[in-house]
């Protein structure tokens, strides 16, 4: 049996016990079934990614213990493929020139209400020349409408989950691609969106299973999507819980969980981090 997982994170910051636990599934997956795992550096977002932030992920990975396969992928390098996926999509009228603004998509939505997802249209052809005569940004979105139409409806799109989703989501599992509008595929300043990049890189490095937090289920959905459209594979997908700190809310970036980097300066040794998070 083929059996390959990856550890795909993005450098916005340093690793934390979070990523550690997640990190550590996917490879005692491949493990047990003598599979391959592979580590993979979304870094096409430049405003949010940055190398030092890519260099202590793998210094902390090799410190947890982990070994992955070199060459190591880093998306920035590969923007021309991402960009001629969307190119074979644009040529079948998947995808349309949006100028909207966040703000003006969001016009009338009180504060407290989560965004709507967007569904838009393509401009006419003329005031869209005009449009980009002056200059004016838009992002690429997929059009739910043409792709429902492309493949007669999204009854079709299914994908095994292993693991769970956030309301106990497991087994096989309809996608529900439109819950989220027309995704952004390209923007000016990140000229690739994540969704198109995982779903090219997975089919390309041959992934058979995406094991990963389920804060990224509905992800799935998105890219069930995308896979249909650019006719890949679809891996099994294997969502698995998210480690909580003592607070009982789980670790994030943002909340400065603490690092990996700290833990190690601390005087914790990987085994022992290994140990807490239920790992020999
Ligand atoms: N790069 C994504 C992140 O850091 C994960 C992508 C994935 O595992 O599919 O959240």
């Amino acid at each position: 049996m083929t059996f390959v997982t990856r550890f795909a994170p993005s450098p916005t910051g340093l690793l934390h016990r979070g990523h550690a636990f997640s990190a550590l599934t996917a490879f005692a997956a491949a493990r047990e079934v003598g599979g391959r795992f592979l580590l993979r550096i979304e870094d096409i977002d430049a405003t949010r990614c940055r190398p030092d932030y890519d260099a202590a992920i793998g210094e902390d990975l090799a410190w947890l213990g982990l070994a992955w396969e070199t060459p190591v992928r880093r998306q920035s390098r590969h923007l021309a493929e991402y960009h001629a996926a969307i190119e074979t999509l644009r040529e079948r009228g998947l995808v349309y020139r949006c100028f909207k603004t966040r703000k003006e998509i969001d016009i009338g939505r009180a504060p407290h209400e989560p965004a709507a997802p967007y569904v838009g249209a393509p401009l006419a052809a003329d005031e869209e020349a005009e449009r980009l005569a002056r200059g004016e940004p838009f992002a690429w979105r997929l059009s739910l409408a043409a792709a429902r139409a492309a493949l007669d409806g999204f009854e079709g799109l299914t994908f095994v989950e292993e693991g769970a989703g956030p309301d106990g989501e497991t087994g096989l599992i309809q996608a529900r691609p439109e819950t989220a509008g027309d995704i952004v595929l390209a923007r000016k300043d990140v000229g690739v969106a994540y969704h198109l990049a995982v779903v090219h890189d997975d089919a390309l490095q041959g992934v058979t299973h995406v094991i990963r937090g389920r804060d990224l289920f509905e992800a799935a959905h998105i890219q069930r999507l995308l896979q249909a459209l650019l006719d890949l594979p679809t891996p099994t997908y294997r969502h698995h819980g998210l480690l909580v700190g003592p607070d009982g809310k789980r670790y994030a970036k943002r909340d400065k969980a603490q690092t990996l980097r700290e833990l190690r300066t601390a005087g914790v040794s990987a085994g022992e981090l290994r140990a807490e998070l239920g790992f020999p």
